[in-house]
């Protein structure tokens, strides 16, 4: 019971790449860099073990950023075009990548990291990517026309990425889709669709997360202008209940998400974000156990894994380990609760 997890992303040490930053450039090369990577990678997994984390992941370091990591090593994408954006409907700006031809996966991308972990671990293992809608979300359109076209293109890509991650040995494949809570019609329309697509096939758990955002700046600002309720899950929960992903990765401490969305998603386990991902805010295992047990007025315990809100990259190092203790210890907590 209470099966915990988080999120994916993790803060990466200041040796290997700029420190608390979303687009950081990494700090070492080559052969160097592969080392430090994994080095840090298995750092974070002895972390996850140590502070009672069931379902365990690489922390993202082997990549720059959740989407461009993957995008990095795909063809059609000119990284030298950069076309100025307004990413998750103009929330904040960004110089993003530019798709310029038709897009191809000429190699794998997380398949030797997913590898590397599998070796390294007897816990489940995680690995994420990156959602169609939410790739269609951070780089520039100049090839395909239509963003549901290209949304369709990339989850073949991913389908392929997430077969070769599955054999490779990971238990859990999360997709994360923070676009979910920003396009809801397009949702219905060609974002599930897609999402479908990417997770046709799969063995493994699949996830979605849906999240409103790092706890960064401009993430903040648009969060105290939802007003006092945020509804967007209202909107979107009922169509993913009716898809086949398997858990559903959500928001819920500290946020204004209404309890009672829970609710909505009858047929899925959902990983509850039991801890926030604000900087400056470490909660005490006692307040992530509160969290969990307010959940399960909404959610069968069965049903319930406690998780994170979202990622942990722009945190401190420090910060996310005590938040990865706060959350193995409150999971035990409110497992001796009830
Ligand atoms: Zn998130």
């Amino acid at each position: 019971m209470f099966t915990t997890t988080t999120v994916g992303s993790l803060p990466k040490p200041d040796w290997l790449a700029e420190p608390e930053k979303l687009w950081p450039e990494w700090r070492l090369k080559d052969a160097e860099l592969q080392q430090g990577k994994e080095r840090s990678a298995l750092e974070w997994l002895r972390e996850q073990e140590a502070a009672g984390i069931d379902v365990v992941g690489d922390g993202e370091q082997f990549r720059i950023h959740f989407v461009h990591g993957f995008l990095e090593q795909l063809e059609g994408i000119d990284w030298n075009r950069k076309t100025r954006m307004g990413i998750r409907n103009n929330r904040y700006e960004a110089d993003v990548p530019t798709v310029t031809g038709p897009l191809s996966r000429t190699r794998p991308v997380h398949v030797a990291d997913a590898s590397f972990m599998r070796r390294q671990t007897e816990h489940r293992l995680k690995i994420t990517l990156p959602g169609p809608m939410t790739i269609c979300d951070t780089l520039a359109d100049g090839y395909y026309g239509r963003r549901a076209d290209m949304a369709m293109r990339f989850a073949e890509l991913l389908n392929a990425e997430a077969r070769e991650i599955e054999a490779a040995g990971a238990d859990v494949i999360q997709f994360d889709e923070p676009a979910f809570n920003v396009f809801l019609e397009e949702v219905r329309d060609w974002g599930l669709p897609a999402l479908e697509r990417a997770m046709q096939g799969l063995k493994a758990t699949t996830v979605v997360h849906i999240c409103y955002g790092y706890g960064i700046e401009a993430n903040i600002r648009w969060k105290e202008s939802l007003g006092n309720q945020w509804r967007q899950y209202e909107q979107i929960f009922p169509w993913i209940n009716q898809s086949s992903v398997k858990q559903v990765s959500l928001e819920f401490a500290g946020s204004r998400v209404p309890h009672e969305v829970l609710r909505l998603l009858p047929d899925k386990e959902l990983l509850v974000g039991a801890i926030e991902v604000l900087p400056g805010k470490l909660e005490t295992p006692e307040e992530v156990a509160h969290n969990i047990l307010e959940a399960t007025q909404h959610v069968e315990k069965s049903r319930l894994l406690p998780c994170t809100n979202c990622g942990m990259a722009p945190l401190s190092a420090e910060l996310a380990r005590g938040k990865l203790r706060a959350l193995g210890a409150g999971a035990a907590m409110a497992r001796n609760r009830l």
